[in-house]
């Protein structure tokens, strides 16, 4: 078995396929956004590997269906405690991997996952099937569990986003292949390692790695694959959702976001400013970024103070580094994507108010655009790094429109004193998600995805098992049986 020395964890290289480690004949390499040292080679799988492993998962599915919730509950259960046993471990990869600041992987990002685990194990457990009488029969709805699902994720929060994505499948009694992205494979190869165990039963959980074209295409237009779950890019979530369509497997994606970040002048100015200095987080590599600050004409200047002083306080540096508060961008290919974007915006004339520099390393100034036009690039399309645009507005209406005026839809975020506005304005755009007064803040019983092109498909709570699930209604006739 291949395994890599990562921040002093033994990482398995191989694919996890049907129990075991399986290794390819090609690699790729995975590099550390730290110090863009190699961290390790990975197996790349192509077809042979993603078909072993969908065969797997078909194989193991009838049995792990069987289980039934309370059946599977106590796998998820244990994964859960051995993610939280293992927390160190995890962040340490993680960190080194994709960057993330190890103090918040630490604190809540790996422990999120153990979360995501139990909150399933026992909303499939707590399901109860509807049930009524009409038309002289019994009617009853059934949750049939669907088959192998296929797990696609992004590179920016790789272990988080995996274990949100299949815990429901596993709860609702799907078999699983993740294929996680190529910049950040790493923690996903752990995950595989505590499934095993856990006890999970071989071919229940697989992992295949490789690269998004081969591995990733080739898992998502596999026919024994009954359901596609995607979280990514808008453009890759088009093409997976075509392959999934050929097969009639359903499909649900979590795409890109270029949420609005509304300030009204009624607002907690300090909180709101603090707040939108935050979106720097991460260096911007966040999905619900409100990445459109939308302020009030009236306190744009004293907004900006109070922005300006709350973003001189971000620390960028080592993840590593307790005070760091920027850690570095996961590839240079990124650094260079997210140049691109700035580079444009100056050279169509837009007022670079903040930053706008590459800086040595991985890393990207936070930067604070005034576009010209609301039909700029800057505006309307995802950058995905630490680039946010400062735009006024006079009123609610314009406000409303100006956050609505993007073809993404995943989230919004709202400042204002005033409760009729915040139900207002907070139910007039057009988000998945959005926040008034706060940001992040999950329930995860809540519906979670994007409108527009930023998603189809609800994850979260019962709407995720409902993905998960082929739903069947029984009905037998009044008085027929006894
Ligand atoms: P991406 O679309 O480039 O890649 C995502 C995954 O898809 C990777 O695993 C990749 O290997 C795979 N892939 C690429 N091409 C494929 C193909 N043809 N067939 C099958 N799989 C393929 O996205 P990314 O750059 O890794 O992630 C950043 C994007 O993800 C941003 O747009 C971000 O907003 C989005 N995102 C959304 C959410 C959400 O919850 N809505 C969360 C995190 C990230």
């Amino acid at each position: 078995m291949s395994v890599a020395r990562v921040a002093g964890v033994d990482v398995p290289t191989g694919h996890w396929i049907g129990g075991e480690r399986v290794e390819s004949e090609r690699t790729f390499a995975t590099i550390s956004p730290i110090d863009e040292a190699e961290l390790a080679q990975v197996a790349r799988a192509g077809e042979a590997e993603v078909d072993a492993a969908v065969r797997a998962a078909h194989e193991a599915f009838p049995a792990w269906a069987a289980l039934g919730p309370a059946g599977r509950a106590p796998y998820l259960h244990r994964l859960a405690d051995l993610i939280e046993a293992n927390i160190e471990r995890l962040a340490a990869v993680e960190c080194a991997d994709m960057a993330m600041l190890l103090r918040s992987l630490r604190a809540r990002v790996i422990a999120r996952g153990a979360r995501n685990y139990r909150a399933y194990a026992d909303l499939a457990v707590a399901y109860e099937e509807r049930d009524w009488r009409s038309n002289g029969t019994w009617n009853r709805v059934q949750r049939m569990p669907s088959g192998p699902a296929a797990v696609v994720t992004p590179w920016n929060a790789p272990f988080m986003l995996s274990t949100w994505k299949t815990a429901p499948a596993l709860a609702a009694g799907c078999t699983v292949v993740l294929k996680p992205a190529e910049w950040s494979p790493l923690s996903c190869s752990l995950l595989a390692e505590l499934t095993a165990e856990a006890g999970f039963p071989p071919g229940v959980f697989n992992v295949v790695q490789g690269i998004g074209e081969e591995a990733g295409a080739a898992l998502v237009s596999h026919p024994l694959v009954r359901r596609v779950s995607f979280t990514g890019s808008p453009e890759t979530g088009r093409l997976i959702g075509r392959a999934a369509a050929a097969n009639l497997a359903p499909f649900t994606a979590e795409l890109g976001g270029k949420s609005p970040f509304v300030v009204f002048a009624d607002a907690d100015l300090d909180a709101a400013a603090r707040k939108a200095a935050g979106q720097y987080d991460d260096s911007g590599q966040v999905c619900l970024a409100g990445t459109r600050l939308l302020v009030e004409a009236s306190v744009r200047d004293a907004f900006l103070e109070r922005f300006d002083a709350a973003a001189a306080e971000h620390v960028l540096g080592d993840p590593r580094d307790d005070a760091t508060t920027i850690s570095p961008m996961i590839h240079p290919d990124h650094v260079a994507r997210v140049e691109g974007f700035v580079e444009r915006a100056r050279a169509e004339g837009h007022e670079i108010l903040r930053g706008g520099r590459r800086l040595d390393g991985l890393f990207f100034e936070p930067t604070l655009i005034a576009p010209r036009a609301n039909d700029a690039e800057i505006v309307q399309r995802e950058v995905f790094g630490p680039v946010l645009t400062l735009q006024t507005f006079e009123t609610e209406e314009e406000a409303i429109a100006l956050a609505n005026s993007t073809e993404y839809g995943l989230a919004g975020i709202v400042y204002t004193g005033s409760m009729g506005r915040a139900e207002r304005v907070g139910r007039a755009i057009r988000g998945g998600t959005v926040w008034v007064n706060t940001f992040l803040v999950r329930d995860l019983t809540a519906p979670f995805g994007g409108m527009g092109i930023s998603g189809i498909g609800r994850e979260g709570g019962d709407y995720a098992l409902d993905f998960y699930s082929d739903l069947k209604t029984l009905q037998i006739l009044e008085g027929s049986v006894a």
